[in-house]
């Protein structure tokens, strides 16, 4: 490509909309145009970048023995009713009706509608195994749409369902597609971690992230540096020191105005807030529920609804906390609590404790001296602390660590949830009719490559991995007015071509600055330049984006030095 042909439109200005390093960049190295919150055009440079991860992901799933379908984007209302999920998926389905008034979901994960093909299309063992993929546009509408195509409403997923016809199949199925994402990851030059992860709308009994480790990520992952342990913190289990909770034998109750906090608590007693418990209220599907755990620490939202199987839960509100246990927020404690119609559960952090320090249940009035079974009975005692660094690790006791991450795949065992709702069966050697075993996996297209730039980067702009780079190579003509220097441009442009190197040239009449600004800003991996004075000692400069260093080299051995490193570049980002 020429540039003097190419839409290119970098921007001088960092657009102030944008808050993380790779939608600023995306934005102002013209690779996408915002269209609407959280919907972006790609343009050509993104496009190209989109369309190499597209490939490598469809070369992997290919050699992975997946087959590429297209489903619709449109998918009728009746199969989401099979599953359940019209209701349960939430505002985050966009929805629309046709002119007959059928309602359609804009496709927010294709489960349901693969399993109605395969379930009209698979009668027998003898067709199985079968791994259907499709690279395809999703519509979520996401109540916090951010940082551009990171979290976008419409985006591009590689979604792919494996079927098979027993659990130990399946298992197979799912540990390939565990090592293809692995794959993928490398061969893009990710540095990632695979974890284990909630299996959140989708369901299933088991499920693995795949996270890009950069410190702007959403995600949380709790890893163990002596063991192959690491969950994302959602998660994430591990063993917290026993510490505290020896708040005396005596219960009493005490007069607190004004208190609070935890800490407020801990100090006004002379205690340390790990000898506190606090215990905080919920509704999960329509009941009352107070969890009680160590007031130094804080509660996972996604283990409780685990815990205790439910669909919908929210914090009670301050109005539902007065009517039911006659205290304002703040106060609530384990004393009496179930004989006011709510179900006490108890993190396993205050089980072994000896006594605390807990709400009274009334305006400003606390306890201390509460002891389990003496003063307290729970319902049910539960794991629902939110694991962090320093805890230890449940495999091998040594001290957690934490990272950030962002998730750009995420891989499931389904087992039969969705075949067995969608009545989804073949009949096995026996002529016994089966549910068939399902894996789901998908991987965000278009998340990758924000991703990719939230780790390559530095002032001037992105970095791009050699693998998903919109060019490998830009040459730089530095003044176009220079013949002979031009002439060996194109040649080598050309030259470059034909070894199928994909190669922009600079051919705009503008000044040196204005080119080295935009090449690195938009980040091509490799610049060849060519200025006056070096090409008439017969020499061109063989420059590398990532450190920045210059070779030196005779313009007649430059084709094969500019193959070369893009050799060598593509090696060092795999072994990163
Ligand atoms: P998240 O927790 O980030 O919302 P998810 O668990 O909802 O992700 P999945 O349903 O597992 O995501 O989707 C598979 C992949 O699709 C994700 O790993 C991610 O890379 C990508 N993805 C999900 N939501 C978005 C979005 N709103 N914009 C861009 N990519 C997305
Ligand atoms: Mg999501």
């Amino acid at each position: 490509m020429r540039w003097t042909n190419a839409l290119i439109n970098t921007l001088r200005e960092t657009p102030k909309e944008a808050e993380t390093i790779s939608h600023k960049l995306m934005l102002k190295a013209g690779l996408i145009l915002k269209l609407a919150s959280g919907i972006y055009d790609f343009l050509p440079l993104g496009w190209k970048s989109v369309s190499k991860v597209i490939n490598i992901i469809r070369e992997e799933m290919n050699k992975a023995g997946a087959q590429e379908v297209l489903m619709p984007v449109l998918s009728p209302a009746e199969l989401w009713k099979e599953t359940g999920r019209w209701d349960l998926y939430g505002k985050e389905m966009m929805r629309i009706k046709d002119r007959n008034d059928n309602e359609f979901a804009l496709g927010p994960t294709h489960e349901e509608i693969i399993t109605d093909i395969v379930r009209r299309q698979i009668n027998s063992y003898r067709q199985l195994p079968v791994n259907l993929y499709q690279i395809q546009v999703k519509f979520r509408d996401e109540i916090r749409p951010r940082f551009g195509v990171m979290r976008a409403r419409e985006f591009i997923m590689k979604d792919a369902y494996s079927f098979d016809k027993n659990e130990q199949e399946a298992q197979k199925s799912y540990r390939i597609m565990f090592e293809t994402y692995n794959r993928i990851c490398k061969r893009i030059g990710f540095k990632f971690r695979a974890v284990e992860a909630d299996t959140g709308a989708i369901g299933g009994t088991s499920s693995a992230e795949f996270m890009v480790l950069a410190d702007t990520g959403e995600e949380t992952i709790i890893y163990c540096p002596n063991c192959d342990y690491a969950a994302n913190v959602e998660k994430a289990i591990g063993v917290v020191d026993a510490i505290g909770g020896d708040a005396g034998e005596k219960l009493e109750k005490i007069y607190t105005p004004n208190i609070k906090t935890v800490e407020e608590l801990a100090a006004f007693v002379k205690m340390k807030p790990e000898d506190t418990a606090k215990t905080i209220l919920y509704i999960a599907d329509g009941k009352m529920y107070g969890v009680m755990m160590r007031g130094d620490r804080e509660i996972n939202e996604i283990k409780l609804k685990n815990a205790i199987g439910a669909i919908d839960l929210r914090l009670a509100t301050p109005e539902e906390i007065e009517s039911k246990t006659h205290a304002p927020v703040g106060f609530a404690g384990p004393i009496n609590l179930k004989e006011k119609g709510i179900i006490l559960l108890i993190d396993k952090t205050v089980e072994n404790m000896k006594s605390l320090v807990c709400g009274g249940n009334e305006k400003d009035y606390h306890y201390i001296g509460v002891m389990r079974g003496r003063d307290f009975k729970e319902d049910k005692v539960v794991d629902v602390i939110k694991i962090k660094a320093g805890d230890g690790c449940s495999k091998c006791g040594s001290k957690l660590k934490e990272q950030k991450g962002i998730e750009v795949g995420h891989v499931f065992f389904l087992g039969t949830k969705y075949s067995k709702s969608m009545n989804a069966t073949f009949l096995d050697e026996q002529g016994k009719s089966q549910y068939f075993v399902m894996g789901c996996y998908g991987i965000g297209v278009t998340r990758i490559v924000a991703a990719a730039i939230e780790q390559n980067y530095d002032e001037n702009g992105i970095i791009w991995p050699v693998s998903i780079a919109p060019y490998e190579v830009s040459i730089i003509p530095v003044n176009i007015k220079y013949k002979e220097g031009y002439e060996f441009a194109e040649k080598i442009y050309s030259q470059l071509k034909e070894k199928g190197i994909d190669v922009i040239l600079d051919d705009r009449d503008c000044s040196p600055g204005v080119k080295f600004k935009d090449s690195d800003l938009i980040g091509f991996p490799v610049k060849v330049i060519i200025g006056e004075k070096n090409f008439k000692d017969g020499k061109v400069e063989i420059k590398i984006r990532k450190d920045g260093k210059v070779k030196l080299v005779d313009s007649n051995k430059a084709l094969n030095e500019v193959i070369n490193t893009i050799n060598e570049l593509k090696n060092d980002f795999l072994h990163n």
